[in-house]
């Protein structure tokens, strides 16, 4: 399943425009999750405004890795996880 690094992710939307799956969603990253980024991270933030992309639908990855390939900004990678 894809993991987006909240430092580095200005949601710039390229995960949305080519993952096959629609697992990505562009939103606005919520007020408790910002105190946790870098001060760098912060002023990203606050330049885009706090838009980000989140795996909504990450059960639905099939590791084909074209998200992390599109990232402008390096911000994912892919996280194996136990089948269920
Ligand atoms: S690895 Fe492939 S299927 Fe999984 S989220 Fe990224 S683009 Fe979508």
């Amino acid at each position: 399943m894809p993991v987006v690094n909240r430092d580095k992710c200005k949601g710039k939307a390229e995960c949305t425009a080519v993952c096959p799956y629609d697992v990505f969603e562009i939103a606005v990253l919520p007020a408790a999750e910002r105190a946790a980024i870098s001060f760098a991270g912060r002023l990203k933030g606050l330049a885009h405004g706090w838009k980000q992309a989140f795996p909504v639908r990450a059960a639905a990855c099939h590791a084909c890795a074209e998200c992390v390939a599109s990232c402008p900004e390096k911000a994912i990678t892919l996280k194996r996880v136990a089948a269920v």
